[in-house]
């Protein structure tokens, strides 16, 4: 396992899209996770939000137990509470072929917010099968399977504060 992002790189960051997502929505905003990979990006990023937010949790399932993309998003939990009218960033671990993102994209979007935007940690450009807008992106990294920081392989590794490469996942 590989370190590739730092801790202390980690949590710059997150301040640093904490601060750019106030400085857009100075009113307040409505943060919905992804389960479950985004749970540790949203609780850093929640606690280093200046001003007001609201939380809720979706889960969608896209990749089973390995590390292959089915490319079948299958919605697992949905939304609490509405989200008309209201301003909206969707919290994500990674973006990889998009497909996932795109669907919640769409469906938060039928919904009716004020306004929708997604926060993502990390970002594997070179993997994109549809083109998805990301509108704050923590790290942009080559084609390789990480794990760290919420993201699990088989549901493990979630609790290292880092984020790690795993060169042959099965
Ligand atoms: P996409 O639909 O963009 O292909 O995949 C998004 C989802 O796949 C992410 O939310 C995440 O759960 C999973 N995923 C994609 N790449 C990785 C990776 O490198 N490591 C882990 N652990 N999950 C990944």
């Amino acid at each position: 396992m590989n370190i590739l992002i730092s801790e202390q790189d980690i949590q710059k960051r997150v301040r640093d899209i904490a601060a750019d997502i106030h400085r857009d929505h100075p009113e307040g905003v409505h943060l919905i996770a992804v389960l479950k990979g985004a749970f540790v990006f949203l609780s850093d990023l929640a606690r280093a939000m200046p001003g007001h937010c609201s939380i809720d949790f979706m889960a969608v399932s896209s990749y089973g137990k390995g590390s292959i993309s089915s490319g079948q998003v299958q919605l697992l939990k949905d939304l609490d509470t509405g989200i008309e009218g209201r301003d909206v960033v969707i919290i994500e671990d990674i973006v990889d072929t998009g497909l996932t993102l795109t669907y919640l994209q769409d469906i938060l979007r039928a919904r009716s917010p004020r306004s929708l935007r997604t926060a993502c940690l990390l970002s594997k450009p070179s993997r994109r099968l549809v083109d998805v807008t990301v509108d704050y992106v923590g790290f942009s990294i080559e084609d390789r399977f990480v794990v760290g920081y919420g993201l699990d392989y088989a549901e493990q590794h979630r609790n290292l504060p880092f984020i790690a490469a795993l060169d042959n996942p099965k």
